[in-house]
């Protein structure tokens, strides 16, 4: 079963895909045909395991390997939707569309972690995010970038590109660029975007302030991958008040239909914080999200960072207990086959720890300085000295300091 997201986009080449959803711009898909597409993946797991080994025994071993790597986080929980979009199907707002170049390189470097793997190719990086400006017109209730916020750039253009070029070099899957409000530097977005070899999906971080029709379809043709676009209320006002912007849902639903329209991939990112934590407004937020046809949703967790610093903000057990139990229903109970992939990081740094922190990942702030992640302060070196591969080990062997595994 399919359900479109992008009625108007129905094309006749659907027909002649074989799979069907080629034409679309972006849907949800289950049921028979998921299944059929997950049959084929698994399939091109194979493919990556061989081309990764010579040894047989190794292709077998290193596909159970990746079970056992998917129960690590996951359970024993069915897989019961996926998303179609640009061409790809997508698992996860953060693994790479599957059939791409990209998406194999994720995978070989996962079972990297397992044996190293032939060519020593493998990425060192899952996800790094990094700020290209200080510069937003909102003020969040929440704003992690609170205090550098509008103050002085200091990373220009070139610099931004050499710090793209750097974490290239050590290969990564995704590059996440933020802000202040990336949006507000939209020839730098390009820049970095055009300039950056293709072995890299890239998404950008926003409010929505700006994503217009025209932007959308630029940061497309310069290959950005999606957009995360911040509503943490489903109420506009609500969420108005929450970022002090008198405009912010106005551009959520803007940045929303000028990125479907323009074939990124969509995703909504909610800090659920603890007025509004409970199981009908996490329901009321998701029929909006799949109204708005957006692909995932991202629940954060607030963290007293930024303008939240030294405010009585970290969630109680009761509060995770509701967003736990909600990520596993919403991705797994089958009457929720239709609604938007739901992403809840502290749902696995809980149970596995944090994968940020230089051990798949960093977060690199708008003065280049590295950091476990954008929720993480704590600096360890510049990105642009001698010593970054010094200074990564680091960071990696002090860890993350929110999360360790249960
Ligand atoms: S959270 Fe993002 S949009 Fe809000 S003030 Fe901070 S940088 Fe701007």
């Amino acid at each position: 079963m399919i359900v479109e997201l992008q009625e108007k986009t129905v094309h006749d080449t659907v027909k002649a895909s074989g799979i069907g959803d080629r034409g679309k711009k972006q849907c949800i898909v289950s049921g028979f045909r998921m299944k059929l597409i997950h049959f084929k993946l698994k399939l091109s797991l194979l493919g990556i395991a061989m081309t990764c080994y010579t040894n047989p025994l190794l292709w077998i071993k290193s596909l159970h390997y990746l079970v056992r790597l998917r129960k690590r986080f996951l359970g024993n929980n069915k897989l019961q939707k996926m998303v179609y979009a640009g061409g790809k199907y997508y698992m996860g707002l953060y693994t790479p569309g599957w059939n791409s170049r990209v998406y194999k390189q994720f995978i070989a470097s996962q079972l990297n972690d397992y044996m190293p793997v032939r060519g020593g190719g493998a990425n060192r990086f899952n996800t790094v995010f990094l700020a290209i400006t200080k510069k937003c017109a909102l003020q969040c209730e929440h704003c992690f970038e609170w205090e550098s916020l509008n103050k002085k750039e200091v990373l220009a253009d070139v610099e931004l590109k050499e710090i793209v070029r750097k974490i290239q070099a050590r290969g990564v899957s995704q590059i996440h660029l933020s802000g202040g409000e990336p949006l507000l530097k939209m020839d730098t977005l390009i820049n970095v975007l055009e300039q950056a070899n293709k072995s890299t999906d890239f998404w950008v971080l926003t409010s929505g302030f700006k994503l217009t029709n025209n932007n959308a379809r630029r940061l497309k043709n310069a290959g950005l991958t999606g957009v995360v676009i911040s509503l943490d209320h489903f109420i506009p006002e609500e969420h108005n008040t929450f970022r002090q912007f008198k405009d912010a849902y106005y551009w959520v639903e803007e940045a929303v239909n000028n990125g479907n329209n323009n074939e990124l991939v969509t995703a909504l990112s909610l800090c659920a914080t603890r007025a509004f934590i409970s199981k009908e407004n996490l329901m009321s937020y998701m029929e909006l999200a799949k109204q708005l046809k957006v692909s995932f949703v991202q629940i954060l967790e607030p963290k007293a960072v930024g303008h939240y610093t030294n405010k009585d903000v970290l969630l109680s057990l009761d509060h995770l207990k509701i967003l736990e139990d909600f990520f596993l229903e919403m991705n797994f109970h089958p009457d929720y086959k239709t609604y938007p992939i739901v992403t809840y990081h502290g749902y696995y740094q809980r149970r596995q720890g944090c994968f940020s922190a230089g051990i798949k990942g960093l977060y690199i702030d708008t003065d280049g300085d590295m950091n476990a992640c954008p929720f993480c302060h704590k600096k360890t070196g510049n990105v642009l000295d001698g010593s970054f591969d010094k200074n990564l080990e680091v960071l990696k062997s002090e860890g993350c300091p929110s999360y360790t595994p249960n």
